[in-house]
């Protein structure tokens, strides 16, 4: 197949695209319209927590499509109930509302929390967020992020998201005040470099926001389903947040997302929130068949066990290169490169022969590996001996 140049020019550019168009995907594999395959380690950004076109999740929409994919969000569809039934019982949330992208689950998240703030703390509205901390490209939820450059982009921003710094207790007491109604994190900031807040932090973190009678929020939209090696982040740092956002892995590739919220903050009102494809049956069918697949006996300590494969294998890269060693929970990974090459490492990782290599730098000086949780053993092995071999191409 041609590189089709006219019809990417019909599209809006928005980020720097290599010369490829993918036409296939299995597994933890993509193939481009050339026919080279590329081993993934993106994984649509930690979207396909089973790889590219897993059967149960092609089964589900199959069968879904042909019997109801939209009745109408002012109706109950059964699939988006057992959905919402399977969350609720594997969590300390009472209520999910479904959305279609993490950017809309937070921005549902901030109306709750200054819905609460108005039927409880009158007058507070203010979220405190952290810099480098990444929730969304809604306006609002770009407001929340505290990437460099953001607060001015679109100005002017969303108000009431004062920064506070990850892993800070007192950065963030220092920000409270009347109108404060909650604290919103990611328990890894994914796009900051996977970074996780400590346990201590977190513990810390809930007993000041039930001091102050404030709300928890944890965006779990990258952390969330099994991303981290649990089915939600939250359960590594024994608390219990007030509310959680999903997006990403819930769909298993396809946009769904959700909002959920124990029952003492579930306050909105009919007319609050609302959306037309929020909660609909083709998707939750999709989500549906992720969660089962997820949750099924011995699928989170296969992936745990492919987690400690991967991170010790970075480590001795780390050792073998003089890098700064690696970070993460579960198989959201980052290895810190110690320079700014990681770009060139992404490059040249793509552009390798015969198969290509699919990493990410979300900064210059780290890798960032968020494979399907389903990975097999030789597939991380595989990404480690081309990753090294990569490596000692680009630092002769
Ligand atoms: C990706 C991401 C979002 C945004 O999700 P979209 O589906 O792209 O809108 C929000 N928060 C976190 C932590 C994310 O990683």
């Amino acid at each position: 197949m041609e590189f089709d140049r006219a019809g990417v020019n019909t599209l809006m550019e928005i980020t720097a695209r290599p010369d490829l168009i993918f036409t296939k995907g299995q597994g933890s594999w993509l193939e481009d319209h050339t026919g080279k395959r590329y081993l993934d380690f993106l994984q649509g950004w930690a979207v396909n927590c089973l790889g590219h076109c897993p059967e149960p999740l092609v089964k589900a929409l199959q069968q879904q499509a042909a019997e109801l994919i939209n009745p109408s969000p002012a109706f109950y569809n059964q699939p988006s109930i057992d959905l919402a039934k399977r969350i609720t019982g594997a969590s300390c949330f009472d209520r999910v509302f479904f959305a279609n992208s993490g950017g809309e689950a937070n921005e549902g998240a901030i109306k709750l929390a200054r819905k609460w703030g108005r039927l409880n703390k009158p007058g507070a509205y203010k979220i405190i967020t952290f810099n480098h901390g990444f929730h969304g490209r809604t306006l609002a939820t770009m407001s929340a992020s505290g990437k460099p450059g953001w607060d001015t982009m679109f100005a002017p921003q969303v108000d009431g998201f004062p920064k506070a710094e990850l892993n800070d207790l007192d950065s963030v007491r220092s920000l409270i005040d009347d109108q404060t109604v909650a604290v919103m994190l990611e328990p890894v900031q994914g796009e900051a470099g996977v970074i996780p807040a400590s346990v201590q932090f977190m513990k810390d973190l809930r007993e000041l926001t039930r001091q102050h009678d404030m709300l928890l929020i944890v965006d779990e939209v990258q952390t969330g389903m099994g991303r981290t090696g649990k089915l939600f982040a939250y359960q590594h740092f024994d608390i219990e947040p007030d509310i959680m956002t999903l997006a990403k892995g819930i769909g298993g590739g396809v946009p769904l997302a959700a909002l959920c919220a124990r029952e003492a903050v579930s306050c909105f009102e009919h007319g609050d929130q609302g959306g037309t494809y929020n909660g609909n049956p083709l998707m939750a069918a999709a989500g549906i068949a992720v969660f089962d697949t997820v949750s099924a006996p011995g699928f989170l300590e296969a992936a745990n066990a492919r987690a400690e494969q991967l991170s010790n294998g970075l480590m001795a890269l780390s050792e073998k290169w003089g890098m700064q060693g690696e970070r993460g929970l579960g198989l959201l990974r980052a290895l810190r490169l110690g320079k700014g090459d990681g770009p060139a490492i992404v490059a040249a990782a793509r552009d390798r022969a015969p198969e290509g290599l699919l990493l990410n730098a979300p900064r210059p000086e780290l890798l960032r590996f968020m494979p399907a949780l389903n990975i097999e053993a030789d597939e991380i092995d595989l990404m480690l001996s081309w990753l090294d071999e990569l490596v000692g191409l680009i630092r002769k």
